[in-house]
């Protein structure tokens, strides 16, 4: 293997501004480990292999002309299959997009180009993003690199693993309850989910409008900042987007590094902290809050009453936004058609192609979202989970006029083996037990790692304030001088 693809993407791109390797050098290298490794890992549903070399040499070219070159540029990054792509395919995981190819690039997308990174291709992913282990792909899951008999995390899956089988050093998710968190956490990688409005969902194929976040995955903190820092900020295509300056993520994970704390006051969520997680699990999470005490943050016990009703909340309300958001697969506008044989009429083509092209997590939440919003139940159930959301946003107001930030284990568990959870809905569902509340309230959360249970990652989240994404890149980077960057056992 090469040894450019072990390389974090500050070393990547300072080699190719000084000129010690070039763009296409470093895009090719990851191009050979995709090819070397994803028939195991099956992180990419496309790698767009003269894309990247094309956008690679234009690279080298502005620096050949002596054009400046971003902190990024040069440095290869994988997409989910969630944010569209011009002319590339764009499938969220589903067969009803399959052969998709979107007019338009998102927004996120764009500003990557422009940032002179180098787009490899887009990663798998859960079907529509619902799912906690990339097993809800319709085009087959996707395996841990630490151990390919177990899940990568999901529904960001694809994005996780990329990083963890160093196919990329950078990549991006999209985070509604945990989707870049948890993979993060189960990848040993690092990925964070910034403030709701902090980057912009134009051209990001929806979800749950209210809680969808795309975001910035890497294997360091810093890594991780910088890429934030290329994507974030406000757009006007996206009437959610915040227009505010994108805090200084990149100073403040510089800061972290330096491992003092001092000043610094975290809330442990005495909900997330006990009983519920694995064993394994919590002593990571124990022995990195005495480090981080050592690093001279004040650790105090925050209760947040509510978290323990984020998850029946949370399953209300996103399946409400997604049964009507995904009513635009029609058969008509875009992807599959099935049946349209000049005898059918609109509606049994319409009920053909969702029947084929939907899987059955994805049939599930429309099913009960379309159930919790009809007239006689919206009250009971759309209308209560709505007043419980309400509930866990005070509860973080009220935390963070104690604390900076809370802390929790990312995960109550290890990444599980493939098959383990499909038959179970509710069981798959808790792996986003303690990532849900931070999309509930807007805020940003973030994990990294912090130690290993039973040879496999555990990560530590960290959540702060809306538009104080600094301060959560500042604990997780003092951490992560203390328990350094997991490595996997080679492939
Ligand atoms: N696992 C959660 C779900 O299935 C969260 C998914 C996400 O963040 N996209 O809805």
């Amino acid at each position: 293997m090469s040894d450019l693809t072990r390389l974090t993407a500050v070393e990547l791109a300072a080699l190719v501004a000084e000129g010690q390797t070039s763009a296409v050098e470093v895009t090719q290298a990851h191009l050979d480990r995709i090819s070397a490794v994803d028939g195991q890992v099956n992180a990419f549903l496309h790698v767009d292999t003269e894309g990247a070399l094309a956008a690679a040499r234009t690279v080298d070219d502005r620096r050949a002309a002596g054009e400046p070159l971003g902190p990024l540029a040069g440095v290869p990054v994988a997409v989910k299959d969630v944010l569209t792509t011009k002319g590339i395919p764009t499938t969220v995981g589903s067969k009803i997009l399959k052969g998709w190819r979107p007019p338009y690039d998102a927004t996120i997308v764009q500003r990557l180009a422009e940032a002179g990174t180098v787009m490899l291709g887009k990663t798998n992913m859960d079907e529509f993003a619902m799912g906690s282990s990339t097993e809800y792909s319709a085009y087959g899951p996707t395996r841990n690199p630490w151990d390919t008999g177990r899940i990568p995390g999901g529904s960001g899956g694809g994005s996780a693993a990329a990083l963890a089988a160093y196919e990329a050093p950078l990549s991006i998710g999209s985070d509604t309850g945990g989707s870049i968190r948890q993979p993060g956490a189960v990848t040993g990688t690092v990925g964070a989910k910034p403030t709701y409005g902090g980057t912009s969902r134009y051209g990001l194929v929806a979800f749950s409008s209210s809680l969808d976040t795309p975001g910035p995955c890497a294997r360091t903190v810093l890594d991780a900042a910088l890429l934030h820092q290329v994507i974030a900020g406000h757009d006007p295509r996206d009437s959610t987007s915040i227009p505010a300056p994108v805090p200084d993520v990149v100073a403040a994970a510089k800061l972290g590094a330096t491992g003092d704390l001092t000043g610094v006051k975290l809330g442990v969520v005495t909900e997330f902290s006990g009983d519920g997680a694995e064993p394994g699990v919590l002593a990571a999470f124990r022995e990195s809050v005495d480090a981080l005490a050592k690093l001279g943050a004040e650790i105090v016990e925050v209760s947040c009453p509510h978290f323990t009703y984020a998850l029946p909340a949370y399953y209300l309300i996103a399946p409400s936004e997604c049964s009507s958001n995904l009513a635009r697969f029609d058969g008509v506008r875009f992807g599959l058609r099935v049946g349209d044989d000049g005898n059918r009429s609109l509606e049994e083509v319409m009920s053909l192609t969702r029947e084929a092209g939907f899987g059955p997590e994805v049939k599930r939440r429309i099913i009960i979202g379309t159930y919790a919003l009809s007239s006689g139940y919206y009250d009971a159930y759309y209308g209560q989970a709505q007043k419980v959301r309400t509930l866990i946003t005070r509860d973080f107001t009220a935390a963070f006029e104690q604390v900076d930030a809370l802390i929790s284990p990312t995960t109550p568990s290890v990444a599980f083996p493939l098959g383990a959870r499909t038959t179970d809905p509710y069981q798959m569902y808790l792996a986003d037990l303690y990532t849900i509340p931070a999309n509930l309230y807007g805020g940003p959360g973030i994990s990294v790692p912090c130690g290993l249970s039973e040879g496999l990652p555990v990560g530590l989240q960290v959540m702060a304030p809306t538009m104080a994404d600094d301060r959560m890149y500042r604990v997780a980077a003092a951490l992560e001088s203390v328990v350094g960057t997991l490595t996997p056992p080679a492939l």
